[in-house]
């Protein structure tokens, strides 16, 4: 008798230990489970500032890890001729080389080489997660993304003389399709009457202009796509920001001055031979992490000027990118997430910028872990619902979270439903 109300005794127990240890979890209340964390104004100006530093948008596995993620640039081609076809740069040939020449591109970017300059000899040669996708208006019929205009003002390239026209708007504003989401690049012969002067260069060149870009040589020189390719990488690298860097300030302190050689040759382009991006060369296909850095910060931060360039394609999650901090993290950087954020036990997590969970993610805070939201923003880029923050808890024991009182959530389901 005594043995089996001991043996109930034991068993009830147990049980009241394991319902006082079960897992659950709940959305978190901002009002009820947040502890405030107040600021001075002049600790909110300071820490503002690692949203704007381009280290935090460097695309290094060990640093940033997954939150400088591949980058789709949105392009189109729009190919210039006379009213009676000066060049031969029809759809049969123009399309096809244009898609060639973005295959090249991707190719380039897809293989970010050492640096070859002497002073930046064991720069760290990273991923540069850029890519280039030609996109046509969705939806329309028969549209590729490339595209033929035939006009007898505007089809021709001049870089100098007195009818210099590379930096003139019109032919941009006049064709762009789809100007402020697709980089439009434009490809126009050298005009006939420069061609004849001797004086004049007909090879290769380009200019960036906004969200756009002209190239001349293509159609002049009849030379392959690969030969292009580092040019138009160089006009994007401006689009996104960068400046030449061979005896200038370009914000970077991995990019050495030089002569700025274009082939090897007599002293000083015997030894002085930059392969960099940014600099006028054969090969422009080396990036530095400060370039990258810069680069992805344009693409990644809200005010960036090529961010709506890019194929928005972290509105929705993706399979297999939930990210479990385990350890110590600070987000310096706006970023755009593909899945759920796991805080687990032990991971401290302190966000201070702008993040982005796509369509139904969750910020899942277990027991034991720690998220500060230290003046940042936690919302869906694309306005669509997302799960907000779920508090883990192990009886009692929540998983803890600290605002300051200027941190926003938005676009959290509950909210969507209500507005
Ligand atoms: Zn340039």
């Amino acid at each position: 008798m005594w043995r089996t109300q001991h043996l109930i005794l034991l068993a009830a127990l147990a049980l009241s230990a394991l319902g006082g240890c079960k897992s659950t979890e709940r959305p978190f209340i901002r009002d009820v489970d947040a502890k405030p964390l107040v600021r001075t104004t002049e600790e909110r100006v300071r820490l503002k500032q690692p949203c704007r530093k381009y280290p935090a948008y460097i695309p290094d596995e060990s640093t940033n890890g997954p939150l400088v993620p591949e980058r789709v640039i949105r392009v189109n081609y729009h190919i210039m001729n006379s009213a009676d076809t000066n060049h031969a740069f029809v759809a049969e040939i123009g399309t096809p080389y244009v898609q060639e020449l973005t295959r090249e591109i991707n190719q380039k970017l897809a293989e970010n080489i050492p640096m070859s300059l002497p002073a930046a000899r064991g720069t760290p040669v990273l991923p540069t997660r850029l890519r280039l996708e030609i996109a046509p208006i969705r939806g329309m019929f028969r549209d590729d993304g490339v595209y033929y205009h035939f006009d007898d003002e505007l089809y021709a390239y001049v870089h100098k003389g007195r009818n210099r026209n590379n930096s003139d708007m019109r032919v941009i504003k006049k064709y762009a399709i789809q100007p402020d989401s697709v980089l439009n690049i434009f490809i126009l012969p050298h005009h006939p009457d420069s061609v004849k002067s001797q004086t004049y260069s007909a090879g290769g060149g380009g200019i960036a202009l906004g969200k756009a870009m002209k190239l001349s040589g293509i159609i002049t020189t009849g030379l392959p796509p690969s030969e292009f390719a580092g040019m138009t990488v160089h006009e994007i690298g401006h689009i996104l920001g960068l400046g030449h860097t061979w005896r200038y300030s370009d914000g970077c302190d991995d990019t050495p001055h030089h002569p700025n050689c274009f082939y090897p040759g007599e002293p000083p382009c015997d030894s002085l031979i930059s392969n960099n991006v940014m600099d006028y060369n054969h090969w422009q296909q080396a990036w530095t992490p400060c370039q990258l850095g810069s680069a992805h910060r344009n693409l990644s931060r809200r005010s960036g000027t090529a961010r709506s360039l890019l194929k928005r394609n972290w509105c929705e999650p993706l399979p297999d990118h939930d990210l479990v901090i385990r350890d110590t993290q600070v987000w310096e950087g706006e970023v755009d997430l593909f899945g759920d954020v796991v805080v687990a036990e032990g991971g401290h997590l302190t966000i201070r910028c702008e993040v982005s969970f796509p369509r139904n993610a969750r910020l899942l805070v277990q027991p034991g872990g720690q998220l500060v939201i230290d003046g940042g923003l936690l919302t869906n880029d694309c306005g669509l619902p997302w799960k907000g923050i779920v508090l883990g808890c192990r009886g009692r024991d929540c998983g803890r979270v600290t605002l300051t009182e200027e941190a926003e959530i938005h676009h959290v389901e509950a909210t969507v439903r209500k507005d």
